[in-house]
């Protein structure tokens, strides 16, 4: 991928046109084999061509909902010589004459050893289809049924759900971000979706506005483009916010005002509840003289004992998520379906309460870049990769022993690694960076933090608030996401990313704190190769010359020679090595 689409948060000027226009997306990519008709291997005949059940329908409600339909497929029986070019425009115009007209073909007709960027999982064949789209990667759905069409999608930055087949496998289903069980339902939640973040258009500011938003960085900052949506609504937005979501506080557009409380029942290990305390927040929020308030909270999480405080304080009119019956705490009690990405979920609630995103704001997460101060010095120019190996929850940091072995392995392929971490990390990085990285342990909080990544070409990191910081800035992040949480909903939102670790885990969905299994096996099974395939699938050029193997700029993604990057993968065998992808 080219840098500007990389950063298409910031420069690239297609964004711009795409960003004028409402909702969660423009387009929707589909696969061919498999997705929108009946596998056939190496299929050059037209008469063997069958929709899969529910394809035409599922196509009419996407065209009739004014989304532009692209599809993205990988024909290597071209370059394998099992059929012609003519038999393969015959084979897709039959598809177009069952199922109806498609607004763009990509098509890879290479085989894996010809490693082309074209050929998913490699992200080339999304990029196109959005380029001829006049879209954004980020502004696409992509239904597969592969990992391989999973990792493509994550990899250009674009939404991939998954409707398995019998031909799916098991690793690949618990690796998808978002699974349904045929294209109809795929479709529908596609829609459902874009539904829920979309709002009627903004009506003239209706006063002070207190949004909440209590737990850590990254709950802070996915909620970035609902607290924007309210600041589009109202005539000020205060912030309701804990200590340890403060210093992103400070960093999200639309703020005005922040206040810093932390509340019982929401933080992870809290002190007891002081009713002088609570005396003492309830004439803060008093004394805040807003109109009304947007309690923003995970799927675990309680809105109801601050709704109570806030109604002792006299705020008219309440706001949030509860599947909890409210009586009368709340003035607007939303309900949202599981599985919703975070940024999507709280938006979907303020949408409820009457706030949208305005025309020309896209819903992907942001910061101020006016609050970024300047980077620290030693890290030469921009292109570097960035590792973050700590967490404040040890079940999301990665493995020090193997953070240790990617800076190794990345800088030996000519990366330049800076490795970041908190005050009380200092040890932890520079056992990380070794000789080899750049040991930035103790110089970077928060702001410092996005000042580092600003000038990254990627960062590697755990599911901890430094990933959402990366989406915030556009840069692309390799994940190492252990499963104890949903990818679907926590992973990096609308930014180009790879996903690793094992993604079937026995502490999936755990929600644990502390990992429950011996070794940590989720991640610290991770091959550090893996590592730097993603970081080259994601499109970060090597800055210097690799210690062995010569790298250069141009060099196309690893779709062939380590085909499992990624969504696909469950550290184990290949992706390419199904039956699936073998097309
Ligand atoms: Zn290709």
């Amino acid at each position: 991928m080219e840098p500007d689409q990389r950063r298409s948060g910031r420069v690239d000027p297609a964004s711009d046109r795409a960003a004028t226009r409402p909702g969660l997306y423009d387009a929707v990519l589909l696969d061919r084999d498999g997705t929108l008709v009946e596998d056939v291997p190496y299929n050059g005949d037209p008469e063997k061509v069958r929709p899969v059940p529910g394809a035409r329908e599922a196509l009419h409600r996407l065209r009739a909902a004014g989304l532009r339909l692209g599809v993205v497929t990988n024909q290597s029986g071209l370059a394998r010589g099992l059929f012609t070019a003519d038999d393969l425009r015959r084979v897709n115009a039959r598809v177009e004459e069952l199922l109806g007209p498609f607004d763009t073909w990509q098509i890879c007709p290479h085989d894996e050893r010809a490693g082309c960027a074209c050929r998913k999982p490699a992200p080339g064949l999304v990029h196109a289809a959005a380029r001829a789209l006049g879209t954004t990667p980020d502004r696409c759905a992509l239904v597969g049924d592969i990992g391989a069409d999973m990792t493509a999608a994550g990899a250009a930055g674009a939404a991939g759900i998954l409707v398995p087949t019998p031909a799916t496998r098991p690793a690949e289903v618990a690796a998808a971000p978002h699974v349904a069980r045929d294209l109809l339902t795929a479709v529908a939640a596609i829609l459902d979706r874009a539904a829920l973040a979309a709002g009627p258009p903004s009506r003239p500011p209706r006063g002070r506005v207190l949004v909440v938003r209590s737990d850590s960085a990254g709950d802070v900052l996915v909620t970035g483009p609902a607290i924007r949506a309210v600041a589009a609504g109202a005539e000020g937005v205060v912030l309701l916010c804990g200590p340890r979501g403060r210093d992103a506080a400070a960093l999200l557009p639309g703020v005005d005002e922040l206040v810093e409380w932390p509340l019982p029942w929401i933080d992870g290990a809290p002190a007891p509840v002081e009713p002088a305390d609570m005396r003492a927040l309830t004439a803060r929020l008093a004394g805040l003289a807003v109109d009304e308030a947007v309690v923003f909270s995970s799927f675990h999480q309680s809105p109801l004992p601050l709704a109570l405080l806030l109604r002792m304080a006299g705020v008219a009119r309440i706001s949030a998520i509860s599947d909890d019956y409210p009586g009368s705490l709340l003035d607007v009690r939303h309900r949202v379906p599981d599985g919703l990405p975070e940024p999507e979920r709280a938006l979907s609630l303020a949408v409820a309460a009457g706030f949208a995103l305005p025309a020309g704001d896209d819903p992907r997460l942001r910061i101020r870049t006016d609050a970024v101060p300047p980077a620290p010095a030693g890290l030469g120019g921009p292109g570097y990769v960035v590792l973050h190996p700590g967490s404040a929850v040890q079940t999301r940091a990665c493995p020090p022993e193997l953070a240790a072995r990617i800076v190794r392995v990345l800088t030996a392929a000519g990366h330049r690694v800076a490795v970041t971490g908190g005050p009380d990390e200092t040890e932890l990085t520079a056992r990380v960076a070794g000789d080899a990285g750049i040991d930035l342990g103790g110089r970077t909080g928060l702001a410092e933090l996005a000042a580092v990544l600003a000038g990254a070409g990627a960062l590697v990191v755990g599911n901890t608030g430094p990933a959402h910081l990366a989406a915030a800035l556009g840069v692309p992040v390799v994940s190492l996401f252990a499963p104890t949480v949903p990818y679907g909903q926590w992973g990096p939102y609308r930014v180009p990313a790879v996903r690793l670790g094992d993604a079937a885990a026995p502490c999936r969905d755990s929600r644990a704190t502390v990992c429950p299994v011996p070794g940590h096996p989720c991640l610290s099974a991770i091959e550090p190769g893996r590592v730097l395939a993603a970081v080259r699938l994601l499109g970060v050029p090597a800055t210097a010359p690799p210690a062995t193997a010569p790298l250069t700029p141009a060099e196309p993604p690893p779709a062939t020679g380590r085909p499992a990057v990624g969504g696909a993968q469950a550290g184990v065998t290949a992706v390419a090595a199904t039956g699936g992808s073998a097309r």
